[in-house]
């Protein structure tokens, strides 16, 4: 009688709990969400493929990768490029949400990947600096960062259309979520277009000119780097096996897409100008969203 009575008064509040789910962003389910699944529903976040491992060291890529290790590739101005997920029909879907149809709350969850993705190239820099550490007995950083970051800019004419630059907008959001400084450093003087049937030698070309750093770039990077160096010197001087380690300017350039790389290629080989008018040795990890 004393169950009956309290499931009569619960009853209502039972129901209130069981659709008080909130609609899932990707898939548009009633569900649950939680930020472990960086507030989709569970489904839409197993959906998500993920580079945990990647193949090709170079550009992150899953799978084998021929571009990378070709001889005539010609020369990188980037370290390495990682991407949190492939790019695939879901991914394709999500990007257009954002980027083209401008649903800025795609905003949060592919700037939540993209820090998984950063956490994730820290992590596999920490193993390589310890099997260096085994094999040269030099001590590693405490914890391996980069500096700054900065993202790839889009021509007048695509922010014209769009309102609002999609790479921005995610590098400022990573940046603020891992805490390091955000500075625009280039700008893109034309809109180029599709890209992926040319040779890459074609793209080559077809990149040469389109980006240049701002012409407050070298001094942003001086200044930064100035404040960076005088700091880690302190830091050497307790740490002694430290102090022979070479300084240069390590920036995070954001992108949504990967897709030859030559877009990343030339943007890396402004910013490193930029560091060297100012006699700074600049080195460049990309980070994107999707690697296609
Ligand atoms: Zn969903
Ligand atoms: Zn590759």
């Amino acid at each position: 009688m004393l169950m009956d009575t309290l499931d009569r008064i619960l009853k209502p509040f039972h129901r209130l709990l069981a659709s008080s789910g909130q609609k899932c962003l990707t898939c548009g389910r009633i569900t649950s969400l939680s930020r472990e699944y960086l507030g989709i529903c569970r489904t839409c976040y197993m959906s998500i493929p993920w580079i945990t491992r990647p193949r090709c060291i170079y550009c992150g890529r899953q799978i084998g990768c021929p571009d990378c290790t070709r001889e005539q590739a010609g020369p990188w101005h980037f370290v390495c490029n990682r991407s949190a997920a492939t790019y695939n029909a879901d991914m394709r879907e999500w990007l257009a949400q954002y980027k083209y149809r401008g649903n800025e709350a795609y905003a949060p969850l592919l700037i939540s990947m993209l820090e998984r993705a950063y956490r994730q190239l820290q992590q596999e820099i920490a193993k390589k600096q310890q099997i260096s550490f085994h094999k040269t007995g030099q001590a590693a950083e405490v914890q391996w960062q980069a500096h700054m970051i900065t993202s790839v800019p889009v021509s007048l004419e695509r922010l014209k259309e769009r309102g609002f630059n999609q790479a921005e907008v995610l590098a400022r959001g990573l940046a603020a979520a891992v805490k390091l400084p955000y500075a625009e450093l280039l700008q893109r003087d034309r809109h180029t277009h599709k890209q992926s049937f040319k040779s890459r030698m074609d793209r080559l070309k077809d990149m040469e000119g389109v980006f240049r750093s701002l012409p407050e770039a070298a001094e942003v990077i001086e200044l930064l780097a100035t404040s960076i160096y005088s700091r880690t010197k302190a830091l050497k001087s307790i740490n002694s096996a430290m102090a022979d380690a070479p300084f240069s300017l390590r920036i995070l350039l954001i992108d949504d897409i990967y897709t030859t790389g030559s877009t990343i290629n030339a943007c890396s080989q402004e910013l490193k100008i930029a560091g060297e008018t100012q006699g700074i040795p600049v080195e460049i990890f990309s980070l994107t969203w999707a690697r296609s």
